[in-house]
């Protein structure tokens, strides 16, 4: 293999078409972080890159550097998540799961811990017996801030450490006590942040377990907007706007 190439294993966040036939591709890579590259040809109907940079694929690759974006040579299918695919309702959920961890993680480092929790994250969704896919999204998302270094502190007051406290600051990224508390905060009910450090602590496979309220719901889904709008300057993603778009009028 010359220098000039390289392989990681890697799961596919997102594409979209460039020129007439590519596909420009971001990877978050075992070895190397998040990358964007270029599958030359892959929307021709016999390219043999096709299947291997569909969204939702885990699979080995191998890279060629170029002067401004590097190319995908080659690739092994390792795990294809065609339940995305098939199942309309499903679909957004795994989105969510990708553009979260396309948002958080942009270090060309290793990312090991990043990639093994977005494929557990999309095997589980696609476990037919979950319940709840909101609730295993929520908690993918605090665990993969924990794992970026923007994990809001849940364990009682920022300030104080009363074990108490239902205030979410969203700018400070934690919660606080009235005393302690500045404007701009959120309350909470004490279900749902005890809810909420249940989803952080609790390992991923043990999410289907935990119930919550529509009331849980409807508070952990405003504090986490919140969180992202000011942390991540996120102020929507498509997942969630479909996932809201499926939703049964009241
Ligand atoms: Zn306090």
């Amino acid at each position: 293999m010359s220098e000039r190439t390289y392989k990681s294993d890697a799961l596919i966040l997102y594409h979209r078409n460039l020129g007439e036939a590519d596909r420009l591709v971001t990877l978050l890579t075992w070895e190397k972080g998040k990358i964007t590259a270029v599958a030359r040809g892959a929307r021709k109907v016999k390219s043999r890159l096709a299947a291997g940079v569909d969204l939702f694929t885990h699979g080995r690759y191998q890279f060629h550097r170029g002067r401004s974006l590097d190319l995908i040579t080659g690739q092994e299918v390792k795990e294809h998540f065609s339940a995305f695919r098939e199942d309309a309702a499903l679909y957004p959920y795994g989105l969510f799961l990708s553009e979260i961890t396309g948002k958080l993680i942009q270090s060309e480092e290793p990312q090991a811990e990043p990639c093994a929790l977005l494929l557990e994250g999309w095997r589980l969704l696609c476990d037919r017996e979950l319940p709840d896919p909101i609730l295993l999204c929520r908690a993918f998302e605090l665990k993969m801030m924990e794992l970026a270094g923007f994990c809001p502190y849940l364990e009682g007051c920022l300030q104080c450490g009363d074990a108490g406290a239902l205030l979410f600051s969203p700018r400070r990224g934690g919660l606080f006590c009235t005393r302690c508390a500045e404007s701009g905060t959120l309350r909470l009910s004490a279900g749902t942040a005890a809810l909420a450090r249940r989803l952080l602590e609790a390992p991923l496979d043990r999410v289907k377990l935990l119930r919550s309220s529509a009331l849980q719901r409807r508070e952990l889904a405003e504090a986490a907007a919140s969180f992202r709008r000011y942390h991540l300057q996120i102020e929507k993603l498509r997942s969630l706007q479909l996932i809201e778009s499926m939703k049964l009028p009241d």
